[in-house]
């Protein structure tokens, strides 16, 4: 295989067929994949929410209920094991799934129950939810959230302790857009106050106790966020600490394959980062290796 052994992505491939916010086929996706260059590409679809008041509006709209989420991921699961084959020659597909954390007292079990019945080769833990309330989804649910918790600085600080917390409970191989919470704040918003940066460290701590790798999450581009997840301070500290990184794209469709993996190449390395901690597969085994950008 000619592809660089440093273009690896472990978070996306989300596709129309299963996920009601992406777009096309998961082959077009895995199709993309390769024509992008890629090594290895992990696919880490959206565990399946267990609960009816976790639907997206947008999914109920269209009329999705909690047994259509279980059955689209169930088809995921047996359609990834079937192109992860059908790719070997040319593209090394990981099969994996993005857990959430909620409801807040039993995606423990959840999550680690889906992780066995499938037996996916890894799995990329994020928190897109502080207090059972999202900070991924509409704006109007992140302001309430600052209300309840009062104010910005006291959200984030919840949002890291879910952070470390779940790495307690799952120990998943790769840690999601380590600093979502950037995401809906206001551009100008201080997200490295001093209690933030506590609070964020301990996560870090957790990160580098449990050997998980960072997600470096090109979405943060396409949210307009000038630069990827995680931010540059968080970067380096990570860094410092010993924490790995590896690309994700974060594709929810075969459009977004890729994208922005270039540039975060080169923001790695401005922040005096030159290697990538990856997942691929050799000789039928699911390896983690270090490899030079
Ligand atoms: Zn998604
Ligand atoms: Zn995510």
């Amino acid at each position: 295989m000619s592809a660089q052994p440093w273009k690896v992505s472990l978070h996306g491939g989300h596709s129309g067929r299963f996920c009601e916010h992406a777009v096309g086929e998961l082959q077009h996706v895995l199709e993309a994949a390769a024509a992008a260059g890629y090594h290895t590409f992990g696919v880490s679809e959206h565990a399946p929410r267990s609960q009816e008041r976790f639907l997206y509006a947008t999914e109920r709209e269209k009329g999705y209920d909690i047994p259509r989420l279980h059955a689209e991921f169930e088809a995921y699961a047996k359609a990834i094991d079937l192109l992860a084959a059908e790719f070997a020659d040319r593209l090394v597909v990981l099969r994996g799934f993005e857990a959430e954390v909620i409801p807040t007292s039993g995606y423990r079990e959840e999550m680690l129950g889906i992780r066995e019945r499938f037996g996916f080769d890894y799995m990329v833990g994020s928190v897109h939810y502080v207090d059972e309330t999202s900070i991924d989804g509409p704006k109007t649910d992140f302001e309430t959230l600052l209300a309840r918790s009062g104010g910005l600085e006291q959200a984030a600080v919840k949002y890291y302790e879910a952070v470390a917390e779940m790495v307690e409970a799952l120990r998943p191989e790769v840690v999601g857009h380590l600093d979502l919470i950037r995401r809906n704040a206001e551009p100008d918003a201080k997200l490295d106050t001093p209690a933030i940066r506590k609070a964020a460290g301990l996560a870090l701590e957790a990160v580098r106790a449990r050997g998980c790798i960072l997600d470096l999450n090109t979405a943060g581009y396409r949210k307009g966020l000038g630069s990827p997840y995680p931010a540059p301070w968080l970067l380096r500290q990570a860094y410092e600490m010993g924490i790995g990184f590896c690309f994700g794209d974060d594709s929810h469709g075969p459009h977004q394959v890729g994208e922005g993996v270039e540039q975060a190449r080169g923001y790695l390395l401005e922040n005096g980062v030159d290697t990538v901690t990856v997942l691929t597969r050799e000789d039928g085994a699911v390896v983690r290796r270090v490899v030079a950008l």
